[in-house]
This record gives structure tokens, sequence and C-alpha cells, in this order.
């Protein structure tokens, strides 16, 4: 803490840098010293650590040497960006007085605040991804709090609100993936913190659902939040209070483009949660890479705007499915009519999203606009590439690129045809808009042309032939006539200085010329500001109509990418029908089929998957690499593209309603260590227990493989009869427990599959073939043979496990794996059976075949 009496004692610039980060106590602040920006004492030695730049001491203020580092003006940019991504927040105090004009050091203010969630520049943002900025309210009892989600994307103008309990809280952070958050700081959230996303803390009382509410009113220009169906969404209104507040606050201005407002209930949307966005590996691979991934391969966009839809619709598809059908028809429409024109048009289309979104902060720089100018004018061209029958979506879209006219208009006449970078530069605003900057242009332009011209005038006139009009620094622009010609000066010359043989003079026309061109430049300037200003004015009086348009631009190039998509992979329209089912033909998975092609591993293996309101388990064993893995992520990723309005990876599809896709995927390093990560695993099932239903797919892989074998046969039988009797939701089940096999005996609506495996001379050839019935076992025996096995030994071997398969069948059928919870299941988890207690120690992953046969050997001495 800095009190005024610990400031007074430093140095005047110390003291006003004092004040400055008084006010930004958790924000490096970069303060303006001539070229640099320089970062004083613990912000220093912060930069020092996250950006290695060197520290320095320079003299002494209050008492103490002043520790600082620098950044030069020029390279600020990509220091922001580093920062950012750090999750860093900037405060930028420029010199905004004039060098000189008061005592003590030039005035500075801090003119913006950077941080993750609200940058806007195009230069610190990634292309095709949005910085959201949220805000987490935490309300009602702490115990169960009811929390508030409000949300924003600066450059997309639109507000987000929801609420969630804490149980949910994860899945929004997960689908939302804010660039930062922001909390109360007496109050924060438990699972925000948890998410180790950057935490921007702020006072409690701006968490005000009173002020929340008050806040949206006049951001969206409504008297109630009645028609936005979130007046009673207090919690929000509160985190909203905090985010509106903060935005800004970091802008220095209102926001004058967010005029959207969108209220998510996670009822509404299909539920994803953490664990399926990762497993699914929808837009980040299990190594945390953005490619390959479904995103990645969806997204042919040719435009960020289009990416960042695409993103969008990919991560909130909703169960009501009337928006996903009107993008089927849109692509079925592209499909028919064509989509390559539209797309080479949008190569040329500029990000009018973000550029709109400058507007209103009055950030957006010259070329920006000369790239909206010219897509303003490419828009008539684009409008005749989008198909006008087919699909009332793309009519609609194609209507929202009937941009003003007044704009495109506006647009040529004030901006230069190529302007430059800064408005400080000139050369931005076009000749012919200003009448005053064309004369001051002219003036400094035109200066010696002028006083040509105003020479052969005056000599004209006064009959004084050698008559000169000069200049010099001192006394300025002057006529200078010899003595001998004095008597011819007319009554308008005004002397000004008198020399040994020569008079100089001014006149009333060569004054006003004077006061122009002297600082003509300078003016031409600031006139050219000025009108910049008067052109943004007039822009912002258009934000609705450029959002609009902008958000046209987005969809149309999303759809026509999924269109592109669908026609290059080959990919199906779904249907969707009211009754309960996954009915997939020959489906395929995006993205190792991909891998398969490209690395010409092989033809990728199509499978159908058919589950409905009398089958709804399927019970998937198999050996390992034998493709279970991929045909289940292959069920969930069809039915998640369908929902988000793209075609399927399929020959055909039929889908019922689906709330939501759990999965329970062990990654590779799961197994690895297996003990430590059990007890997520157990979290994690738990979670798709609770949260399951008649509507929900689950994909459960390998259940229970992070404990000993009997423990997790017990928890995987017992889990799969609960996801059967009690949810009944949509499972399939992959298991390495040859005993659950059983299970679709006992259990009406769950069906024995396996994974097909082929014996080929030598070797064992993995078909990759989803087929009816449990998997054959000899899988172990075959695997001998190919290890070069003498034939007799694996005749033997095979002879063996036959008769054990007999006899091991038998013991099983003695335990009831199935039955109603928890009683049985409990029972085989804690027998201390001598026999059982050996079994639980047997770990027949590794052991040989021989091996095997001895430890059978000593299990039947026990029995
Ligand atoms: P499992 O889960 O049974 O161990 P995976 O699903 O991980 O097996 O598949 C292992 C490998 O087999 C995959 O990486 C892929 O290369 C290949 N594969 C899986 N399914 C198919 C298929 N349907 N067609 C072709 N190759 C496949």
């Amino acid at each position: 803490g800095t009190t005024e009496a610990d400031i007074s004692r430093h140095t005047p610039m110390m003291q006003q840098y004092l004040r400055i980060k008084a006010e930004f106590p958790d924000t490096l602040v970069f303060y303006r010293m001539g070229d640099f920006y320089e970062v004083f004492y613990d912000d220093a030695r912060k930069a020092n650590a996250l950006l290695d730049i060197t520290l320095t001491v320079r003299g002494q203020s209050g008492g103490e040497p002043v520790v600082m580092a620098g950044v030069p003006v020029h390279a600020l940019e990509s220091y922001l960006s580093k920062l950012i991504k750090l999750g860093e927040a900037v405060a930028i105090a420029e010199q905004v007085g004039e060098v000189g004009a008061t005592k003590g050091p030039v005035e500075r203010k801090v003119v913006r605040v950077v941080t993750p969630g609200t940058v806007t520049d195009t230069e610190l943002l990634a292309d095709k991804q949005d910085s959201i900025l949220l805000a987490v309210a935490s309300t009602g009892a702490r115990a169960r709090p009811t929390l508030g989600l409000a949300w924003l994307s600066l450059t997309q103008g639109q507000l987000g609100l929801a609420e969630c309990s804490a149980e949910e809280l994860p899945s929004w952070l997960a689908r939302l993936s804010p660039a930062e958050v922001l909390v109360d700081r007496e109050r924060q959230p438990a699972g925000v913190l948890a998410a180790r996303l950057p935490i921007t803390n702020r006072p409690s009382w701006q968490f005000d659902t009173a002020l929340g509410l008050r806040k949206l009113c006049e951001q969206l220009g409504v008297a109630s939040l009645q028609g936005l169906n979130a007046q009673e969404l207090t919690a929000a209104q509160a985190a909203a209070a905090a985010l509106l507040s903060y935005a800004e606050h970091t802008q220095g201005r209102a926001l004058a483009h967010v005029k959207s407002l969108q209220v998510q209930r996670a009822s509404e949307l299909l539920d994803l949660p953490p664990a399926t966005q990762r497993n699914l590996e929808l837009t980040q691979t299990l190594r945390g890479e953005t490619s390959p991934t479904l995103l990645s391969l969806l997204d042919s966009c040719r435009t960020g705007m289009g990416s960042r839809a695409l993103r969008q619709w990919l991560l909130h598809p909703r169960r009501e499915r009337a928006e996903a059908l009107a993008r089927h028809e849109a692509i079925a429409t592209f499909l028919s009519q064509g989509f390559e024109g539209l797309r080479e048009a949008l190569r040329q289309v500029s990000d009018v999203e973000r550029i709109a979104a400058r507007v209103a902060l009055r950030q957006v720089r010259p070329r920006e606009l000369a790239g909206l100018r010219a897509t303003l004018l490419n828009l008539p061209a684009l409008r005749s590439q989008v198909p006008a029958a087919g699909s009332a979506l793309l009519q609609s879209l194609g209507e929202g690129l009937l941009a003003s006219p007044h704009l495109a208009e506006l647009l040529c006449r004030a901006i230069a045809e190529e302007p430059a970078v800064l408005v400080r530069d000139g050369g931005v605003i076009a000749p012919g808009f200003d009448e005053e900057l064309d004369e001051l242009r002219g003036i400094s332009q035109n200066c010696d042309a002028y006083l040509l011209d105003l020479e052969a005038r005056e000599r004209a006139r006064t009959g004084i032939a050698n008559l000169r009009v000069q200049y010099n620094k001192v006394h300025g622009f002057y006529i200078e006539v010899t003595t001998g010609q004095l008597d011819k000066v007319p009554m308008d010359f005004q002397r000004r200085q008198t020399l040994k043989n020569a008079e100089r003079f001014i006149t009333p026309e060569l004054k006003s010329f004077e006061d122009k061109a002297l600082s003509a430049q300078e003016r031409a300037l600031s006139r050219e500001k000025a009108l910049y200003e008067l052109v943004i004015d007039e822009l912002t009086s258009e934000l609705p109509a450029l959002t609009r348009l902008g958000r046209a631009l987005a969809s149309l190039d999303a759809l026509a990418a999924l269109a592109e998509r669908a026609a290059t992979l080959n990919w199906a329209r779904p249907d969707f029908v009211p009754q309960p089912c996954i009915d997939i033909q020959g489906g395929r998975h995006p993205v190792v089929e991909m891998r398969l092609r490209e690395t010409g591993a092989g033809e990728f293996m199509a499978n159908d998957c058919r589950l409905d309101a009398r089958t709804r388990m399927q019970v998937i064993t198999g050996p390992n690499m034998g493709g279970k893995s991929t045909f289940m992520r292959q069920v969930a990723l069809i039915c998640l593209l369908a929902a988000m309005g793209s075609y399927v990876p399929a020959r055909s599809c039929r889908l019922g309603p689906m709330d939501a896709i759990h999965t329970r995927i062990g990654a590779a390093d799961d197994l690895a260590n297996a003990q430590s990560t059990f007890m997520l695993e157990m979290t994690e099932a738990a979670a798709i227990l609770h949260g399951a239903t008649d509507q929900s797919l689950v994909l459960m892989d390998e259940i229970g493989r992070g404990t000993s074998t009997f423990d997790g046969l017990a928890l995987a039988g017992a889990i799969a009869s609960h996801l059967h009797d009690k949810c009944r939701a949509f499972t399939l089940f992959a298991t390495h427990y040859f005993e659950l096999t059983e299970f679709p005996a006992k259990h009406a609506q769950a069906v024995n599959m396996h994974v097909s495996a082929a014996e080929s001379g030598e070797d064992i050839v993995f078909l990759h073939e989803i087929q009816p019935g449990p998997a054959s076992r000899s899988y172990g025996v075959q695997v001998a043979r190919l290890a070069g096995m003498p034939g007799s030994l694996v005749r033997q071997a095979r002879a063996t496990l036959e008769a054990l398969e007999a006899k091991a069948g038998e013991a099983e059928s003695q335990i009831d794996l199935f039955a109603a919870p928890p009683e049985p299941v409990a029972a085989v988890a804690e027998a201390t059976h001598p026999l059982l207690d050996a079994l639980h120690d047997l770990d027949p992953d590794a052991l040989s075949p021989r091996e095997a046969l001895e430890q059978l050997y000593k299990l039947k001495q026990l029995a």
C-alpha cells in the first residue's frame, strides 16, 4: 500500500507514476517515457521474469533506488501478446499533455487496459478464436450456491447469461473456454480456481444484482429484461454488473456495439462435459494440440469469422433441432447449387465482425476501413453466389448481405485509396472529402507554385519588374522591393523590415497565405484526425447493420465450409426422428479415416450402430487394437456433428432426441499409472451415473481397468447395471472383462458386440468390423503362434484353454455380477476365500501362456 505521504517523498515523476499505479494495483503499468514504456519496482521484477527483459537501477526516488525495465515503443504489440498469453493484464499510460506545457512531468493517463479477456487488437487475437471474458457470481447458500455466469466477446459484441450449479460449472467453463474469468475477491467459486484459467479478482460490491439489471437494460437499450427471458436470472445479473463494469473500465469507454444478449440454459444445449470434449478431441488432441481434431478437420472456412462461428456451433449444439435442420437444408442447397464461387469470393472478405467492434471502441485503423470498403463493394458479387432458393436460412443470410449503400459510399468518399497505417501519419482521408483539408494539403504541396503565381500577379499589378516574394525563418513570407522602386509600392503593402538597399513588405493576401502555410502540414494532420473521428461517428450509427453483416458472412462461410467438407469427405445428411434411436449405417471416424488416408495405411472399415428403445446397450469385447474405442467415438462424433447442423461421416443416419454425450475413456497415460488415476476414473463415472438420462449417449471404455481385476470387474458390472436399469441411457460399453459378455443374457436391453479379427496365414488381421455376439477369447494363443511357438504347443494350449473356459464359465455362473446392487457386488469385492485372494493377486495381462497354465494348476489346488 502506498499512501499520499509515502508518495510525496518521491521525485515528481515517480509521484505521478505511483498515483497511476495505485489505481491499477493488480495490473502491470506500462509508463510511457519517450521511445520506451517503462515498468518500475515489482512490475519491473515481474516483467523481467515473464518477458526476460533486463532490470536496471536508475537514480533514487523516495530515498531508494528505482528498479526499472523498459520495452521499446515499436515492440509494444509483441510484448503485449506474450503477456496476454500468460494471462497478464497491462495498463498503458501514455503521455497525453504537451511537453513543457506545465511545470514538472508531462501529463500521463492510462488510455487503455489490455487484458486476456478484453483484447480487441487484431494483432493480439487469434484469427480463428474469440477471446471471451467471463464473470462468475456466486449467490445463495455457500454450501449450495447458485452460480451466475455473464460473458462477453468484445469483438463480437455479444453478451451471454446463464445460471448453473457448482457441479455444472466445469462443463460451462469448458464450453465457453474464457480467456479471463472475473470473480468476487471475497467469494471465489471453487470450480473456477480448479479450472486453472486466468483469474481477475474484483470487489464484492460489483457483483450486484440491481446494478447488473440496470447496466444490462442500459446496455441493451431496453426497459426490462422480460422480453429477453432474463428477468429472473438474478445471479447472472450480478455477474453482468461486474462484467460490464470491468469491460468498460478496460476500454475506457462505453461499449456501443454490445447490443445483443443470449440467455443460455443448460437444458437447451446438448451437454458436452469437459471429459467428453477432451476424449472426443473436439478442439484439442489429448496431447493438447489443435490438430488433428474434429474442428481442424471441419474448418475449411475462408475467413476468421467463419472459423469462429463453426467452433461456436460445435461446442454449443442445441437439443432442439430446428436450427440444425435449417443448416442441413442449407448444406443440401449448396451441394446441389454449388458453393465454390461463394467460397472463392469469401477469400477477399475482411473481418467485418472485428472491424465493427473496433469501430465501436474507436480503435479502428485506416486500413481496416479500406478493407471494409472493399468488402462492402464486393457484396453484390458475393450475394449473387448465394443460392436464392432451396433454403430459408441461406435466403435470409443472403438478405443480410444488403448493407446500407450509404456505408460504402461514405468510405469511398472519406478514406484514401491506400491509406497510411496510422492516422497520425496523414494521408488517410481521401482528397475531395473536405474542402478545408484539400486546401491545407494544397498549400503545403503547392507552396512554390502559389508563391510564383503571387509574384507574377504583384509584378503585373505594381509594374515593379524585380519584385520578389521570399521567405525566411525569422520573418516568414515577405515581398522585397529594391529602394529605387519604392515609389511604385501600393497602399496595401505593409512594411515589415528595412534593409540597406531594399524594403520588405507583407500584404493581407500574403499574410493569410503565411498563416495557412506555416502550419499547413500540422493543421492538415489535425484536420485529418478530426475528420477520421467524424467518419467513425458516422460508422457508429451504422453499427447494427455492420454487426448483422458480420454475422451473415460468418454463417455463410461456415455453412459453405460444411458443404465443402460434406462433398470432399463423402458425408451424408442425417435424419432426425422423434422416437429414441441411434441408427447409423456405414459410420466412420472422420479423423482416423483421414489419418489412414494420409498415411496410406489402408481403408477405414465402416461400421453400423443400431440402438433404440429395445436395445439400449452394446457390450463390446475384442482384442486390444481391434477398433473398439474408434467405433465408440465415431458414434458420438456422428451424433454431435448432426446436432451442430453438419452432414455426417456415414452412409445414412437416423437420430432420435439427445440431451448429452458422456464419455469415460481411459487415456493411454491412465494405464501407465493406473492407481493414481483410479479415483479420477470413478469420479468421472459417478458424474455420468448422476447425469445420464434415457436421452443420453454414454461411452464407457475399459471402466475398472485402474484397479485390481476383481474390484474392477465388480465395479464394471455394477456400473453397467446402473446405466441399463436406472439411467436407461444409450450406452456403448467396451470392456476387457470377458465376464461381462454374460451381461446381455440377464439384461433385456443389452446386446453383445465384438470387434472381429481373422487369422490370415501367420498373421492375426484386425478387421475392425463390429459384429454381433461376444468376442472369441483365443487371441492370446494366436499371438503365441505368431511369436513362433511350436505347433504342438499351440494345439495343446488351445485345448487347455477351451477346457478352462468351460470351467470358468461354470464358476462365474455362481456369482451374479449384475443382480440388483449393492449386496452381491460388495460380496465379490470383499470376499476373503483363499482362492479369491490368490485370484485377486493375479495379473493375467502380465503372464505368459505357460505361466498362466502353472497358475491355474495352483489355483486348482486351492479350490
Ligand atoms: P481398441 O480400442 O479396440 O484398442 P482402437 O479403437 O484404439 O482399438 O483402434 C486401434 C487402431 O486401429 C486405430 O488407431 C486405427 O488405426 C485402427 N482402426 C480402428 N478402427 C478402424 C476401422 N474401423 N477401420 C480401419 N482402421 C481402424
